[in-house]
């Protein structure tokens, strides 16, 4: 029973895994756009599971290739060849831009990172990274170094965390704004049209030279950078921002990393990584989330001298790392988006979204922001407008609750958890938009009485 569920949360698993909602949903059971609790209560999910589920929960053609290389075969370790690996590397390189040919399997995103992390001091032979603020890589204990928004802000104890002796070589790049007032850096979109309207760039690249030439981060290993900042909200970029700071750290000698963990797989609609929509060339790019529809499975991308340089360095290993059944379901997942046209509805029913929810800045002072691209898109809530300061945490929870109770799951982000952040599966139609719309209007309205 629900009670016993969550006695059992309390005495046995850790704190730190906090929950969504004063009730916590039990979820029991997921189709594609949908999730039912244990009461038989269905809910759009308007999160995927925090922007993984690319493809749909139990997709049945991913479930039905799972069963069928269950029964064939679980796992051997790298150490052994086995043919849904090599099926899988060929179709994901295929993908990706010359000369992003090598391919590393992990499990998650920060594992992804971290290596990704070691083959930028590998190659170049240099220590520093370099970060933006407001981004998330990852919580173990070197991709916390790299992470620096809201909760994740780690205050371990010197000499046992990150931005601590034990990654003392991360340093912040400018960046991390939102529309908030109280945000590092305050983004200068005063309107909901596109970013390219910023004019903040050049400002921007100067603190970013700053960065560069202090003089403790002279020796740049890496620069990491979502093309759009998911857990800080869903926050862009102004348009050439991330081409010139590439520039700028490969003249130190740096590589440039893109975490696509959340931006990969076509969720952007425009194209299927997001550093593509920035116009650059990363040399490293790290994936997980939709790459396994929720499977744990993780990657990183890198041209041939990188990944020479790192096995010149450590010989790096993964138990778990291309397990055939991770595989087989990443085979599956990337077959499935292209089939079903994945790619192609983020961009309609995503601009579609945009532009309807961008409606509820006029009608809703407390909106400060209404942005993203494809499926991936933020609402910033603010006190008002005027103030631009973010709306009190405990009212955002309940409009948070309050679309679950009617019904709708989104998720949570921001520095100050004052965004909401959408990212459905792609398979998402226009019509489950609509009905996300009139929930989400009708928790505002809730709220405003
Ligand atoms: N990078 C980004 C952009 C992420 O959003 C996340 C997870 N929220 C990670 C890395 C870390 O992934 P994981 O939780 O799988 O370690």
């Amino acid at each position: 029973p629900y009670s016993r569920v969550l006695e059992i949360h309390k005495e046995n698993l850790s704190p730190v895994q906090t929950a969504y909602f004063q009730k916590p949903l039990l979820l029991h059971q997921g189709h594609m756009e949908w999730l039912f609790d244990s009461e038989g209560n269905r809910y759009l999910d308007f999160f995927s599971g925090i922007v993984t589920v690319s493809v749909g929960h139990c997709h049945p053609k991913v479930t039905a290739v799972a069963q069928k290389q269950m029964d064939r075969l679980w796992h051997t370790s790298s150490v052994f060849f086995h043919p849904s690996m090599h099926e899988y590397a060929d179709k994901l390189s295929a993908l990706l831009p010359e000369p992003l040919k090598v391919i590393f399997l992990v499990n998650s995103g920060s594992e992804a990172n971290d290596l990704a992390m070691m083959m930028a001091r590998a190659y170049s032979n240099h220590t520093d990274i370099i970060s933006f603020r407001g981004a998330y890589h990852g919580c173990s204990p070197y991709t916390l170094g790299l992470t620096n928004v809201g909760i994740y802000k780690t205050q371990l104890p010197s000499g046992m965390g990150c931005q601590s002796t034990m990654c003392p070589d991360i340093f912040r790049g400018p960046w991390g704004g939102s529309y908030c007032r109280d945000s590092p850096v305050q983004t200068v979109r005063k309107c909901s049209c596109s970013p390219d309207c910023c004019q903040a760039k050049e400002q921007y690249i100067e603190q970013f030279k700053e960065t560069l030439n202090t003089s403790v981060a002279k020796s740049i290993a890496g620069f990491f950078a979502e093309p759009i900042q998911g857990v800080n909200g869903v926050v862009q970029y102004p348009k050439e921002f991330l081409k010139e700071a590439f520039a700028l750290v490969r003249e130190r000698g740096g590589v440039c990393i893109a975490d696509e963990v959340q931006t990969g797989f076509g969720r952007l609609g425009s194209h299927f990584w997001g550093f593509q929509s920035h116009d650059v060339l990363p040399d490293i790019v790290t994936m997980a989330k939709g790459i396994g529809n929720g499977f744990p499975m993780a990657a990183v991308v890198t041209t041939p001298e990188i990944a020479k340089s790192l096995a010149k360095c450590l010989h790096h290993f993964s138990t778990f790392g291309g397990n055939p059944l991770a595989c087989a379901i990443g085979s599956a997942v990337l077959e499935v988006i292209k089939e079903e046209n994945l790619q192609k509805n983020s961009q309609e029913v995503g601009t579609y979204m945009l532009l309807k929810f961008a409606k509820l800045r006029d009608e809703f002072d407390i909106i400060g922001d209404v942005r993203g691209k494809g499926l991936m898109m933020g609402i910033e809530m603010v006190q008002d407008k005027m103030s631009r300061q973010p709306l009190p945490k405990t009212e955002v929870n309940q409009i948070h609750e309050d679309c679950k109770d009617m019904g709708l799951l989104v998720g949570r982000g921001g520095n100050f958890s004052q965004t909401f952040r959408i990212a459905p599966p792609m398979c998402i139609t226009k019509l489950e938009v609509d009905f996300a719309f009139e929930v989400f209007r009708a928790a505002l309205i809730q709220h405003m009485e």
